[in-house]
């Protein structure tokens, strides 16, 4: 067990490494985070920030040297990294987790073998895996990268096999999978811990609504069938348990016109969609991967408010910075920003929450709330 008092490594200094600082700091914990920007929001804030690439093999063993335990807030830092960390510090999570997780088809072949069903799909790496993709699948289809795609980047929705080819070629031909667009009734996400003893805990379902494939708002509670919901806590432990699986992982599934779940993608990490819990749980998804990766007993996840997260995009940001009083004067709202400087159209730059009483809403507020900013 690793008590306060102890200082945690964090490879990534974005936004999840700053909320994941102010957790640790909170309980007593020292952060040294590492990341290879001169200035990044979790650096920022944390006691030491290390400038340096994740395969920096100076930098990291100077951080496996003073950290009780070494976590992740970035999905890309290579596996490799985590792997060779792990000999001289505990790791959490492993780098076998995180490598399936880094691949779209690693991560969808994984679920398959544990019965869970993804949207069909097909790898593509040459025109005639395109071919069958499209003789087989009779929906519009997405080209996704196997690998590094965020925030809906290195997609495209196809219709036709020449446009599956074009829209190939403007990703240079790299590996990809192509899947069924499935007619979605909704989008939801699961975040749980399983902690160094074995002990796991899930918080309540989030409901997602995306903008052009980057998240807009997540609710809870969820305004999904109690039964779905059920199905992808269960599926969401399942993946937990066969990976013997240690911190806090996302995953987003796709609820199909149909009624049929499907498992998307996973993130071996805290996530967008579970910024809500810092408002409207008892214990905060950073407060649960720090409990999680030290071996201390699992927080209460559960919901003690409604919530409805949003996201504040750079796309907000004008000449100046949006009317924040417009939502502040809501007394219900909680406003995170991240301290970046550059609001670029599509970055990250803050979220608020709108919480209320359970069995109040929140989503229509929330959005009244966005469009005042
Ligand atoms: P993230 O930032 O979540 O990692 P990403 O770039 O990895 O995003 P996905 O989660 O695969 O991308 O897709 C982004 C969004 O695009 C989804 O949340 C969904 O709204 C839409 N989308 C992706 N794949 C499908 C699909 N097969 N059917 C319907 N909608 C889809
Ligand atoms: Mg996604």
């Amino acid at each position: 067990m690793i008590l306060p008092g102890a200082t945690l490594g964090m490879l990534g200094g974005g936004q999840l490494g700053r909320m994941f600082v102010h957790a640790a700091t909170s309980m007593g914990y020292r952060v040294i985070v590492l990341d290879p920007n001169s200035s990044s929001p979790a650096g920022e804030i944390a006691h030491l920030h290390v400038q340096a690439n994740y395969n920096d093999a100076h930098a990291l063993k100077a951080l496996a040297q003073e950290c009780a335990v070494i976590t992740t807030e970035f999905e890309n830092v290579p596996a490799e990294v985590l792997a060779h960390l792990a000999e001289s510090c505990p790791v959490h999570p492993g780098a076998h987790a995180v490598e399936i997780s880094q691949n779209r088809i690693k991560e969808k072949q994984y679920a398959e073998s544990l019965g869970i069903a993804t949207a069909p799909f097909y790898i593509v790496n040459n025109e005639q895996d395109l071919k069958q993709a499209f003789s087989n699948i009779k929906s519009a289809l997405i080209l996704k990268t196997t690998s590094l795609g965020y925030d809906g980047k290195g997609q495209a929705v196809v219709q036709t096999f020449e446009e599956g080819l074009e829209a190939w070629k403007a990703l240079n031909f790299v590996e990809c999978v192509i899947e069924q667009k499935i007619d979605l009734a909704a989008e939801i996400s699961v975040v749980l811990a399983r902690s160094t003893t074995g002990e796991i805990n899930i918080f309540p379902v989030a409901e997602n609504v995306h903008r052009d494939g980057i998240l807009h708002t997540s609710t809870v509670p969820a305004k999904v069938d109690e039964k779905i919901q059920d199905q992808a806590k269960a599926h969401a432990q399942k993946i937990v348990e066969a990976l013997k699986y240690c911190g806090v992982l996302a995953i987003e599934y796709f609820v199909g016109q149909n009624g049929a779940l499907y498992f998307n993608e996973m993130a071996p990490r805290t996530h967008n969609s579970g910024h809500y819990t810092i408002d409207a749980c008892y214990t905060s998804q950073f407060e649960q991967q720090i409990r999680a990766i030290c071996g201390l007993p699992l927080g209460n996840s559960n919901a003690h408010s409604a919530v409805t997260m949003v996201n504040l995009l750079g796309d907000l940001w004008g000449a100046k910075n949006p009317e924040w009083l417009n939502i502040l004067h809501n007394n219900n709202v909680k406003l995170y920003l991240y301290g970046k400087k550059d609001a670029r159209p599509g970055r990250k730059m803050g979220h608020f929450c709108n919480i209320a009483s359970i069995g109040e809403e929140t989503l229509f507020t929330a959005e009244q709330l966005f469009s005042d900013l």
